[in-house]
């Protein structure tokens, strides 16, 4: 896809985000790889009104080229991508009730939602959980850094999911499927609903590649 086809694929899947509720004022941010760098939504944007001529673009080490200055949390996407060479988009949101999940202290760290559905495990996976660190502390994109080699989502303690995929659309649908997850899993809280099994999980694992 080229520079400019990419620069509209995030203002609209990012007014997409924006419009149903998924992320609010000027929080989330979004990156795509280009060429040799990176695109990536301006610090302070909000995702419902880019400009896609003003998107910034990175080189390769994350240096700033053009546009306006990128998001102050580039560092959380250059983590991940570190570690997952083969993916070429990333997600960060703020989106409410992955956020509710992200503060509840019994969530298992390891693997903070339950198979609730076959989309879920098929698209997210295991979601593991991010201890919390001060925005902008480096530390964060250590931890991630982690975990990032064998996830492509994790939980950001107190902060919001963060999501790599192949492309924009395939990180858009599964940061999609990981916030309505967290959105049944509070629906179901204290209900102890039927999750999928062991059995049913590690089916769809080796079917779908997890
Ligand atoms: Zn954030």
């Amino acid at each position: 896809m080229s520079d400019s086809a990419l620069r509209e694929q995030i203002a609209t899947l990012g007014r997409s985000l924006y419009d149903r509720g998924l992320t609010a004022g000027s929080s989330g941010n979004i990156s795509v790889r280009c060429g040799d760098g990176w695109l990536m939504t301006p610090t302070n944007a909000c995702l419902g009104r880019l400009d896609p001529a003003r998107i910034s673009r990175l080189d390769r080490d994350g240096n700033h080229l053009d546009g306006d200055a990128p998001t102050k949390e580039q560092f959380l996407h250059m983590a991940m991508y570190a570690e997952r060479p083969d993916d070429g988009a990333i997600v960060h949101l703020h989106s409410t009730h992955s956020v509710a999940v992200s503060c509840l202290p019994e969530i298992d760290p390891h693997d903070c939602l339950p198979p609730l559905t076959a989309y879920y495990v098929m698209r997210v996976g295991r979601l593991p959980l991010v201890p919390y660190h001060m925005p902008g502390d480096r530390k964060l994109g250590d931890a991630i850094s982690g975990l990032a080699g064998r996830h492509s989502a994790v939980l950001l303690a107190n902060h919001g999911p963060v999501v790599s995929g192949k492309g924009l659309e395939a990180a858009v649908y599964a940061i999609e499927e990981r916030e309505e997850t967290a959105r049944l899993y509070l629906l179901l809280r204290n209900l102890n609903p039927r999750t999928l099994t062991d059995e049913q999980v590690a089916a769809l694992e080796q079917r779908f590649g997890r």
